[in-house]
């Protein structure tokens, strides 16, 4: 089964991305360019 996800900013918050994760148990962090924060943040997966 695939779990659709949303990539949250770490720093502000904001829902940036968006993906699919396989994996139930594991939480995503992955370093994305955040436009409210103008840099590149850490993003973690969010329902
Ligand atoms: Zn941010």
């Amino acid at each position: 089964m695939i779990k659709k996800v949303a990539l949250a900013c770490s720093e502000c918050g904001s829902r940036n991305y968006s993906t699919t994760s396989k994996k139930e148990s594991e939480r995503l962090e992955l370093k994305k360019f955040c436009n409210n924060c103008n840099s590149h943040t850490i993003h973690r997966e969010t329902k």
